[in-house]
């Protein structure tokens, strides 16, 4: 059972909403591509997802599965459609949303103690699970999805509260004891480290769990972050493996097209349409898998795209309330205009396809970890335009540390909906990324680090190394624990 040959066996337990799902399943893949045995944790009402997504590593002959736990959704009073975040729309059906993912410790408890795994890695939402882990004597690993410039920040703010010292919501502030000089402002920070409310409460055990925890899981490497990676290992002290980017693992067209939901556009349309275009002519823009804009902004947005007379691809979310053939956020004779032109995905796009092909030379973002790294690894500059979260300090990481990005000017957070912005600056920022000096220059930058971020996941990188450290310490880990009883 204990030898350090035998085959370590993980579980693989994300949070129920896309950007926590996607980045999981590929770090199962990538544990699985490395001799582990992998197994996800999946609702019923991902588990399509989850089998699509592993369909290949596992015809490869990659041990690689997926067991599934059911979310007492009725129980908590929420309709049986909202089994992922991105279906929930209120904060306080976040909060319930989150009590019933807590309800599954029972569950996981049982899947346990039938498989035996060695470790459990689960998303940082999930901080009970520390405490089951212990009970069966396996380690817990947190995964968090984001940099470490953003983890480091928020824990510097949480820590010196430098936000209750300004006279003003809208007066910056400088994150103490944090490199680099990097300003906020309270507009900016997360709601739930702004306010003391249950959400923050929740927040306080996610950030004491990462401390009994047996480390964090970083999607991120290491030289693209190296002052932040330390000041989080070092300064923090959190025990930190940095293994990404994890999307790195999808190289194959046909992988890429395949990571998350089904897209909703065929990926040969995609591509077809994308060969025809000169390298980096494209802007494309997406909000991630939660982000609802509101018909204004969104009439804003076009508005904006075609004054500055670029070339893109736009992902629009269906909204459910429209009538079919009606959006009233399309300005008159827009969509006649664009034909052939651009192109508009109502829907999930198969993103990283996208951001990989060489026609694709900007990425407007919501500043989503993910899309962030993705942008990253493909060597693409941004236009940033956080919405909530974190995602305020990740914009600061890529325009004024890595320089591979220029902000569209948002003042405030608004979960969900984001604030509102106009199109003179969707023109100007598009305009600034895609042609002239300036994006020439950040696109060298972005380039540059495209090739250390593939460098970081070789045999032999950072990450790959990182990776292989993690398996061994978890090897003896169990080895000492097996002696022990
Ligand atoms: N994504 C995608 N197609 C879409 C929207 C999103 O493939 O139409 C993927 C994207 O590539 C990324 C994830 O969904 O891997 C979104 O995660 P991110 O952290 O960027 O944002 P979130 O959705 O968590 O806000």
């Amino acid at each position: 059972m204990g030898s350090e040959s035998h085959q370590l066996h993980i579980f693989f337990f994300p949070f129920m909403a896309p950007g926590h799902m996607i980045p999981m399943i590929d770090m199962a893949k990538m544990f699985a591509m490395r001799g582990c045995k992998s197994t996800l944790i999946a609702t019923p009402h991902d588990e399509p997802t989850f089998l699509r997504s592993i369909a290949k590593p596992k015809d490869l002959g990659f041990d690689i599965n997926v067991v599934t736990v059911t979310l007492p959704l009725k129980d908590v009073g929420l309709p049986e459609d909202c089994g992922s975040l991105s279906k929930i729309t209120t904060m306080e059906m976040r909060m319930t949303f989150v009590r019933a993912v807590m309800m599954l410790d029972r569950q996981i408890e049982l899947l346990i103690e039938k498989l035996a795994p060695d470790c459990l890695i689960s998303d940082i939402f999930l901080p009970w699970t520390t405490e089951i882990a212990a009970k069966f004597g396996i380690p817990r690993l947190v995964f968090h999805g984001t940099s470490a410039f953003s983890m480091a920040g928020i824990e510097c703010v949480r820590l010196y509260q430098p936000h209750k010292k300004v006279s003003c919501d809208s007066e910056p502030f400088i994150i103490p004891n944090f490199p680099g000089e990097i300003t906020l402002c309270k507009m900016q920070m997360q709601d739930l480290v702004r306010e003391e409310n249950e959400l923050a409460k929740f927040f306080n055990a996610v950030k004491d769990s990462e401390k009994t925890s047996f480390g964090v899981v970083m999607n991120s490497f290491y030289e693209l972050e190296p002052a932040y990676a330390d000041h989080y290992r070092t300064f923090l002290g959190i025990r930190s493996w940095f293994v990404g980017p994890l999307s790195l693992c999808n190289k194959e067209t046909e992988d890429k097209a395949h990571r998350g939901n089904e897209a909703s556009i065929d990926q040969h349309e995609c591509l077809k349409w994308l060969d025809s275009k000169q390298p980096n002519s494209v802007i494309y823009i997406c909000f991630g898998s939660t982000t609802n804009f509101n018909a204004a902004q969104l009439h804003e947005i076009a508005v904006g795209l075609e004054a500055s007379g670029q070339q893109f691809i736009w992902v629009v979310k269906k909204d459910p309330n429209a009538e079919e053939g009606k959006e009233e956020w399309l300005p008159d004779g827009h969509e006649s205009r664009i034909r052939n032109k651009d192109l508009i995905i109502r829907g999930w796009a198969p993103q990283a396809l996208i951001l990989d092909h060489e026609a694709t030379g900007g990425f407007v973002t919501h500043c989503g970890w993910n899309s962030i790294l993705e942008a990253v690894a493909a060597g693409v500059p941004m236009v940033t335009w956080p919405v909530a979260a974190e995602q305020f300090y990740n914009e600061k990481l890529v325009t004024q540390v890595l320089k591979i990005g220029v902000d569209i000017g948002v003042k405030q957070g608004v979960i969900s909906f984001g604030d509102s912005v106009k199109s003179e600056r969707v023109e100007e920022a598009v305009k600034r990324v895609l042609v002239g000096e300036e994006a020439e220059e950040m696109r060298r930058r972005a380039k540059a680090l495209a090739e250390m971020a593939r460098g970081a996941v070789e045999e032999g990188g950072s990450s790959w190394s990182d990776l292989g450290a993690l398996i061994q310490e978890l090897k003896s880990h169990r080895l000492a624990h097996t002696k022990k009883i």
